[in-house]
């Protein structure tokens, strides 16, 4: 085999590796997107189980112990969300109907869409009377 042959040789064997190489890239890049795929379907699984034994602990059914702590969990962190979600209605001074959960003025007596009175919202003017000074 002559150098010139040999340096081809070499050439083409490197082209093969990298078409190789490329092809498994594309191929690992085909099984890591089969794999993303696959496992959402194993977290939405997940989740539709945990929401499932969620309700069934909303609806009094029993519910093993170490469960029924993640439910009580759960029920915190959805007062907590809630707590948040009325900080920020407060924030812009607006609030939410009780009834139907449509933003209204915070002095809006009746909601204009359901037509709900609004309770009296708590005073909580005591506080603000230390900028009376
Ligand atoms: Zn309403």
């Amino acid at each position: 085999m002559s150098v010139l042959d040999s340096i081809t040789k070499k050439v083409t064997d490197t082209a093969k590796a990298a078409a190789k190489i490329s092809g498994s890239v594309v191929e690992i890049t085909k099984l890591n997107m089969s794999i993303n795929t696959e496992e959402e379907k194993v977290k939405k699984l997940y989740m539709e189980i945990g929401k499932q034994l969620y309700e069934d602990y909303i609806d009094g059914k029993p519910v093993g112990e170490e469960l029924m702590r993640k439910c009580i969990k759960i029920d915190e962190i959805i007062t907590n969300i809630a707590e948040m979600k009325e900080k920020i209605l407060e924030l812009k001074n607006v609030k939410a109907c009780p009834n139907c959960g449509t933003i209204l003025a915070i002095d809006m007596e009746y909601c204009h869409k359901c037509g709900k009175k609004q309770e009296e919202q708590p005073a909580e003017a005591e506080e603000v009377k230390d900028v009376q000074d």
